[in-house]
C-alpha cells in the first residue's frame, strides 16, 4: 500500500496522488501560473523565517528584482513575525511548511490536525492573510496529512529539482550547479533559507548560490515569479 509521497526519489508516488512538482503541474491542479510567464521558474524556500538566513536571501532577490516563495514553520514564525512581514511587503509569497518541522509519518491524524492549525494561524496572526500552498517536512506525506492539507484548502506543491543546500559539506557553486545545471521552464527549485533543522550556516552558502542561480537564470532568459 502507499504510505508517503517522497517526490524527489519517487515522483511517480506524487503524480499518482495529483501532488505537483513543477509549476505546469500546479496550473493544471487549479492556480493558472505558468500562462502568465511560459519562460518563468519558481524558487522556493523552506524552513524560515531565520533572522540571518530570511534577510540574507531577501537582499539577494531584491537586486536580482526576482521573486520567491517561502515556506515557513509556524514555531519560527511567532518568534519573528516582523520578518514575515518584510517576506510579503517586498513582493513574495509565503507558503505553509509546518508549525513543528517533523515527518508525519508517525504523528497522529489529531497531532498532524494540530500542526496545520498552529501553523496556519502563525502565518495568519503575523500578516493578516491565508497561506494557499503546504509543502510538508522532508517533502514527506502521509495518508493522512495529504488529506487535512486539502480540507483546509490548501494546494500541495513539492519540487522538481535543489541544491542539496542543507548539506554539512557542500559549496555555493555545486548547490547552483545541481540546482540550476539542467534548469527548464516551470521548474519549482528547492533551498533553504534556514539552518534550524540543517547544517549550521548552512543559509550563508545558500546566500551565495542564489547570486549565482539568478545569474544563471537570467542569461537563459528564465524569471522567477511566484507560486502562492
Ligand atoms: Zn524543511
Amino acid at each position: 500500500m502507499l504510505r508517503y509521497v517522497f517526490a524527489p526519489v519517487h515522483p511517480a508516488f506524487a503524480h499518482s496522488l495529483g501532488v505537483p512538482l513543477t509549476l505546469t503541474e500546479l496550473a493544471g491542479s487549479g492556480q493558472d501560473l505558468t500562462a502568465a510567464n511560459p519562460r518563468g521558474v519558481a524558487i522556493t524556500f523552506d524552513d524560515g523565517p531565520h533572522p540571518v538566513g530570511t534577510p540574507a536571501m531577501l537582499e539577494v532577490l531584491a537586486r536580482h528584482g526576482a521573486r520567491a516563495t517561502f515556506f515557513v514553520i509556524g514555531e519560527q514564525v511567532v518568534k519573528r513575525p516582523q520578518l514575515l512581514q518584510r517576506i510579503q511587503a517586498e513582493g513574495h509569497a509565503i507558503a505553509l511548511h509546518g508549525y513543528h518541522h517533523r515527518l508525519h509519518l508517525r504523528r497522529s491524524a489529531v497531532e498532524l490536525a494540530d500542526d496545520f492549525t498552529r501553523g496556519l494561524a502563525a502565518i495568519e496572526d503575523a500578516v493578516g492573510s491565508s497561506a494557499r500552498l503546504h509543502r510538508p517536512p522532508f517533502g514527506i506525506y502521509s495518508r493522512a496529512s495529504l488529506q487535512i492539507a486539502r480540507d483546509r484548502g490548501l494546494q500541495p506543491l513539492l519540487w522538481s529539482t535543489w541544491g542539496k543546500d542543507w548539506r554539512k559539506f557542500t559549496t555555493s557553486e555545486r548547490i547552483a550547479g545541481r540546482a540550476v545545471g539542467g534548469i527548464q521552464a516551470a521548474d519549482v527549485i528547492l533551498l533553504h533559507d534556514a539552518d534550524f533543522y540543517s547544517a549550521k550556516r548552512s543559509h550563508e552558502r545558500t546566500a551565495q548560490a542564489l547570486e549565482l542561480m539568478l545569474a544563471r537564470l537570467e542569461s537563459a532568459g528564465l524569471g522567477t515569479f511566484l507560486c502562492g
